[in-house]
């Protein structure tokens, strides 16, 4: 892995590193209890100067490309998970998408304002009755003259509770693939949050609905032409699915050393719990887990950093990582026994968060097909 790390890349890990465990770790059980990011964390973040870790210097970014966005990700997941999630959504479900997709004007009117955390942000895709089928969408944006008029539901926003921006994602025409992208400020007429949704892990991080009823959007905040939005979402799709499975390695790695640190402290028949062949056994498991998920998901990243598509490599990446998480977290929870089933442990919270991995961003069944289409697309 050492040829993936430059020594910015190190510096930039032990930074976040250092701050996670300041700023986030001692806070994660009672923002999970509370289920609130701890106050002022996007200026705080912003400050650090990870708000734009992907995007160009000209709008504030850092530039260092998705392989630092992979152990900025894991750093700050390892710390607290929930908090990387409206992280992940703000810089790279809108900030990146947009300096990817978006106009100059359109970067420079609200990209700055992201990477400072003045703006909090994130994208709203799916809908109540449009999930993997985020295509199948429904709501639907009219042209009026120098406006668009927006209708419709969008469901499991991440940031929608506290958002000040969104990219909204809308039909346009009658072609299935009729879907056009809109920058929507929470302070347009006909925004609202219906509801924050109370959630099993990740409480954390604010999750809503987002409900439009003739909310009139400027012109200008289209992001590029009528019917392109397909194209922007390919665009992004593999670089979101690597950060959510570097979120995923930083779970694990939590548990993993939860799960060493116990076993070594705890005595049952005389002896350290780690000496039990059963438990040394899950916890080596564990490792191994974790090294192979991160191996697949830097060879994700790099490929995205060499600008060719990685979409098997970053399916395959979230598949494994987040469903190896998940697992670590279960062992975690039996290592440490009844502890482990307790609140006052961290690993149950661990558990809870592990398993959103497998379901935002493409489920492991959608992302399983991912890989099967292009075996036959390339076939063919
Ligand atoms: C905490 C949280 C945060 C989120 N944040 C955002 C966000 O910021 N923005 C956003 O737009 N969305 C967000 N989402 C939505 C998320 O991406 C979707 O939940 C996800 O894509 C799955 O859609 P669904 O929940 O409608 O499930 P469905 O699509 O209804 O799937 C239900 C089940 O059917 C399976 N299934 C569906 N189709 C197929 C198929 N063709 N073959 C095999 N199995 C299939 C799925 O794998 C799943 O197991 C978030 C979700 C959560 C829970």
């Amino acid at each position: 892995m050492k040829h993936y790390f430059s020594a910015e890349m190190k510096e930039l890990t032990e930074t976040v590193r250092a701050f996670a465990a300041k700023e986030l770790a001692p806070h994660a059980d009672e923002l999970d209890r509370e289920e609130r990011l701890a106050p002022g964390i996007f200026k705080k973040l912003g400050d650090l100067g990870i708000l734009g870790i992907t995007i160009p210097e000209e709008f504030g970014g850092a530039n260092l490309g998705a392989k630092a966005m992979v152990s900025v990700m894991e750093e700050l997941s390892y710390a607290e998970p929930g908090t990387c999630l409206s992280y992940l959504a703000h810089s790279l479900l809108f900030v990146h998408n947009l300096a990817q997709n978006g106009s100059k004007e359109q970067c420079d009117r609200y990209l700055p304002r992201c990477v400072t955390g003045e703006l909090v942000s994130g994208m709203a895709m799916t809908e109540p009755g449009a999930g993997s089928d985020a295509v199948g969408m429904a709501t639907r944006a009219v042209r009026e003259g120098d406006y668009y008029v927006l209708n419709g539901t969008k469901m499991f926003i991440t940031n929608g509770p506290i958002g000040d921006v969104f990219l909204v994602y809308a039909r346009t025409g009658e072609g299935r693939q009729d879907l056009t992208t809109f920058i929507v400020e929470s302070g347009f007429p006909g925004f609202s949050v219906s509801k924050k949704l109370s959630k099993m892990g990740m409480r954390s991080s604010p999750t809503g609905e987002l409900v439009f009823r003739n909310c009139r959007i400027p012109v200008q905040n289209r992001v590029g032409e009528e019917g392109s939005t397909v194209k922007h979402m390919m665009k992004n799709l593999d670089i979101e699915r690597v950060g959510l499975a570097a979120m995923s390695l930083g779970i694990a790695r939590a548990c993993l050393d939860h799960s060493l640190k116990y076993a070594q402290e705890r005595n049952q028949f005389g002896e350290s719990i780690v000496n039990f062949q059963a438990i040394s056994e899950k916890i080596s498991n564990m490792y191994i887990g974790y090294r192979a998920a991160r191996a697949l998901v830097y060879e994700a990243a790099h490929v995205v950093d060499e600008g060719r598509r990685a979409n098997q490599e970053a399916a395959a990446a979230k598949v494994f990582a987040s469903e190896m998480a998940t697992k670590v977290a279960l062992d975690a929870i039996q290592v440490l026994g009844g502890y482990g089933y307790i609140r006052e442990f961290p690993v149950e919270r661990l558990m809870r968060d592990a398993k959103l991995l497998e379901i935002g961003g493409g489920t492991s069944e959608i992302l399983r097909s991912v890989i099967i289409k292009e075996f036959v697309r390339k076939t063919r």
